[in-house]
């Protein structure tokens, strides 16, 4: 069933039928594969017909199927498709253990698009811009397949990957580029480059004014945009959230509001669940929890119930301001990114709000845990904004009002800007120092 047009703007209720009917396919797909069939003995037989029902299905994790590429390389015998009839393969990064291969058959690369182009639409991108896309095409989904949504916009994308930044910067000047897609701790690197390169040139001079961003916490909040807005004179938008498993960029920020819009309510099915127990949340205005996500038309990798390890909060359920129907949620943190102080849940989202409120600082940050928990403080490192003198008494000071704001004890180490570097990539805020 071809991906219809437009669908992130119908309410949720007015694609009931076109998500039950894409469903009955979909569960046919569960229901021959070899994994499914291992792994949920009972699903094979009793995948419910109704979509209502899917609670009663057990879910999948991560470590399910990076076990199953393990047993069955390169895709896992929960790829559901031929082999021959993959025609793209992506690897994730490895990061937090194996990297996995990610397949796609023709359907499902051109499916992807289209959702990341409706991801990109909202969030200002569209016929006219010029925008130069900046992570990384090796082998990662972010590249090509971020490419290609970028393109289903209507607007004329230039691939450029990651490094090389003063040759970004001449092409940028002589393209005449309006329009950059990147990690949103790039354009700092890129300020650092400017000013080393042309110190007579203000970063506002290089003529970007749109941003498209994803993929690091702190996005979402308002005082780092009004910094990139400052400096560059560019509006950033959070435009490219996704979990690559499942799908490479399903939301995005419409230029009205700050949530993310879920733009795949036709072809996925979200669930809440309480973090690691099984109890389902009910999905409405309000409601917390992990987002567990089930393809609902997908040839390659089908996941059932899938446990993405992400946090949200559902923001509204209703008609946006911009028309769109799509769900709209806050993403408050990673399960595994979770660090308790003391009883207290801090997530790096939180904590990179907390230090942009400090004018004091310039918003880089590392949360460096030395050993395994239990933690009575969190241990922060962060940098002073330029011409801040290090002091005794401003680091006490900026502890008090990070621990009062955070609600947990901080133990602070207060460097100078620059201090922590900046690399091209994607960066690692916690660090993990301990196996
Ligand atoms: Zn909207």
């Amino acid at each position: 069933m071809p991906c219809t047009d437009n669908a992130e703007f119908a309410l949720p209720d007015a694609l009931v039928s076109e998500r039950a009917a894409r469903w009955q396919v979909q569960r046919e797909r569960f229901a021959g594969s070899a994994f499914y069939q291992r792994h949920h003995p009972q699903a094979p037989l009793t995948l419910p017909t109704s979509l209502a029902d899917i609670a009663q299905m057990p879910f999948t994790d991560k470590e399910q199927l990076r076990a199953d590429q393990a047993a069955y390389p390169p895709f896992g015998s929960y790829l559901a498709h031929p082999r021959n009839r993959v025609t793209r393969l992506h690897r994730t990064s490895g990061t937090s253990g194996q990297a996995m291969n990610l397949a796609l058959s023709p359907h499902d690369a051109k499916l992807q698009a289209k959702v990341a182009g409706r991801a990109q639409s909202a969030a200002g991108l569209g016929p006219g811009d010029i925008v130069v896309h900046c992570l990384n095409y090796q082998l990662w989904m972010g590249g090509l397949t971020d490419h290609l949504g970028l393109e289903a916009t209507g607007a004329l994308v230039v691939p450029f990957g990651t490094g090389h930044t003063a040759l970004l910067i001449q092409t940028i000047r002589e393209l005449g580029i309006n329009a950059i897609s990147c990690t949103p701790s790039y354009p700092a690197r890129l300020a650092q480059v400017l000013a080393e390169q042309s110190p007579a040139m203000a970063p506002s001079d290089l003529g970007l004014r749109k941003a498209f961003m994803g993929g690091e916490p702190g996005l979402d909040d308002p005082v780092f945009r009004q910094r990139l807005a400052d400096v560059w004179g560019m509006q950033a938008m959070n435009s490219n959230y996704g979990v690559s498993d499942f799908l490479c960029n399903f939301a995005g920020q419409c230029t009205l509001q700050n949530d993310l819009h879920f733009m795949a309510m036709d072809v996925a099915h979200p669930e809440l669940v309480v973090p690691g127990q099984t109890t389902v949340v009910p999905w409405e205005a309000g409601s917390e929890g992990e987002l567990v996500l089930t393809h609902l038309d997908r040839e390659c990798q089908p996941l059932l119930r899938f446990r993405s390890g992400d946090l949200i909060r559902l923001g509204a359920t209703d008609r946006c301001a911009c028309g769109r129907g799509a769900p709209r949620f806050q993403v408050i943190g990673r399960t595994d990114d979770m660090i308790v102080v003391r009883g207290v849940n801090a997530f790096p989202s939180v904590v990179v709000a907390a230090i942009n409120r400090c004018e004091e600082l310039n918003g880089e940050y590392r949360i460096r845990l030395p050993h395994p928990p239990p933690y009575d403080r969190l241990p922060l490192e962060v940098e002073l904004a330029d011409n801040n003198p290090l002091s005794d008494e401003l680091s006490a000071q900026l502890s008090r009002r990070l621990s009062d704001t955070l609600r947990l004890g901080v133990l602070l180490t207060l460097l100078p800007g620059g201090a922590l570097g900046r690399n091209e990539g994607k960066t690692r805020r916690v660090i993990r120092e301990y196996n």
